[in-house]
């Protein structure tokens, strides 16, 4: 690879850093880092973290990978930034991704794609493929990314850290690029289970910026079974493995690693048992109408006119299909036809309409299996990191997501701890909780390290 194509850190994980640091708007900045008057306990006092390109900042370019926002700088801040900033977190860079968040390897990252660190000529999984690469190359230990369907915890399997989606309004989305709004969640990397729990508890609350953010407690993620006297942090704890997530198909290396996972629940004092989401098979087919469909609308605005890149041209709609060719790349107008397809007038019921009503069979799947236990365990993904420019064919990339996108689906919180290797490269076990149980998510991850 050429230099360029490796990037400022020899692995092109980082897109912006303070060599593009705006001439801020000073006032906007100072708005953004409050007046230092609050009372919240600096827990991440000199911390350098990393934040994903499509979460806004006031001081570094928001491009979210895509040729069509080069150069953009945000008029305000995200939420998770300004709360990252008060707790006294750094933000040294953003981080490179899949544009717009369409993909699972940041090969689709308009600024060239990223690599893994532990083996460069493959691929550190995506969209946040920047921020888990960030993090495994031990550049910070906690990085921001966001997640539409296994974004943070594909990329967190691929480079060995672990990678946390919270509930749907666990974190707010504003300052969020929306892709496909009723699935993105800002998700957290960590070095380590704590890192992870320690900037989640930082993020994640109420913000009447975002009206899905909701009310319910924060609780102290960290920690694990510490306290537990004897020694059995996971005493009572019931934890299922869904057949539907352990195919004969699967990789008998992999599927080792997922057994030595559930030994180490076991002797935390976990009872496991095998249980069923008869509806998996159906979430792909089920997203990949749903993300796009969502993600035709929310794109709508770049038109030129309001955000970025403006292609000049004599008339308005010529200007409008220029820009709008120009600045996005092919997997993102694959997603806008796909989108704009399920949803036309003659099709939406036969596709948009009948994916929300197997979204909500999805959906039920989760609620009935967490009555009779209280977490799942699951690989990550179905292979570990592939090799740059090995899937070509979309399809084959979207199957990637096919054991995170279900988390999305039905808006439950999951995981990804690193669970050894195969070929010499990591892989992830995925933990899966019901709606606000991030807490009991994160002591069965304690457990895992
Ligand atoms: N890889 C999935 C997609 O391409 C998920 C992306 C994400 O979670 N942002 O849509």
């Amino acid at each position: 690879a050429s230099e360029a194509q490796l990037g400022r850190d020899g692995l092109n994980a980082v897109l912006w850093s303070d060599d593009d640091a705006a001439v801020a708007d000073a006032d906007a900045l100072d708005a953004a880092r409050g007046d230092g008057s609050d009372v919240t306990p600096r827990r991440l006092a000199g911390v350098p973290v990393m934040v994903k390109d499509n979460i806004a900042t006031v001081d570094l370019p928001t491009t979210c990978g895509s040729r069509i926002l080069e150069g953009y700088v945000s008029p305000y801040e995200a939420t998770v930034v300004t709360r990252l900033r008060e707790a006294g977190a750094v933000v040294v860079g953003k981080t490179n991704m899949d544009e717009f968040g369409m993909g699972s390897s940041t090969e689709h990252s308009a600024y060239g794609p990223a690599r893994n660190p532990l083996d460069p000529s493959r691929v550190p999984g995506g969209s946040s493929g920047g921020s888990a690469a960030a993090v495994a190359a031990g550049a910070v230990r906690i990085a921001l990314g966001s997640e539409t369907g296994g974004s943070v915890r594909q990329p967190a399997a691929f480079c060995g850290v672990v990678g946390v989606k919270p509930t749907y309004g666990r974190v707010s989305r504003s300052g969020l690029v929306a892709f496909a709004s009723s699935l993105d969640q800002v998700g957290v990397f960590g070095r380590t289970v704590d890192d992870a729990a320690l900037a989640l508890e930082v993020v994640a609350g109420l913000d009447p910026l975002d009206a899905t953010s909701t009310d319910t407690p924060v609780p102290s993620y960290r920690g694990g079974g510490a306290r537990v006297s004897d020694g059995l942090p996971l005493r009572d704890v019931r934890i299922g493995l869904p057949k539907e997530y352990f195919p004969d198909t699967l990789d008998a290396r992999l599927k080792e690693r997922i057994d030595h996972a559930v030994e180490l629940l076991k002797i935390a004092g976990a009872r496991v048992e095998s249980v069923s989401l008869p509806h998996t098979s159906l979430a792909i087919p089920v997203y990949y109408v749903l993300a796009p469909a969502e993600a035709s609308s929310n794109l709508a605005r770049y038109d030129g006119v309001r955000f970025g890149r403006r292609v000049a041209s004599d008339g308005l709609r010529d200007m409008y299909e220029r820009t709008r060719s120009e600045g996005f790349g092919a997997e993102v107008t694959r997603r806008i036809l796909i989108g704009t397809y399920v949803l036309s007038a003659g099709y939406y019921d036969a596709y948009y309409r009948r994916a929300q009503e197997v979204r909500a069979l999805i959906a039920r799947d989760f609620s009935q299996v967490f009555d009779t236990v209280d977490l799942l365990l699951t690989p990550t993904t179905p292979t570990p990191a592939f090799r740059l420019g090995a899937v070509t064919d979309p399809y084959e990339m979207y199957l990637n997501d096919v054991f995170t996108v279900t988390a999305n689906l039905a808006g439950v919180p999951a995981m990804s701890v690193p669970a050894g290797r195969v070929d010499g490269m990591p892989v992830g076990a995925q933990l899966i909780a019901p709606h606000f149980g991030e807490a009991l998510m994160f002591r069965a991850a304690y457990a895992l390290e």
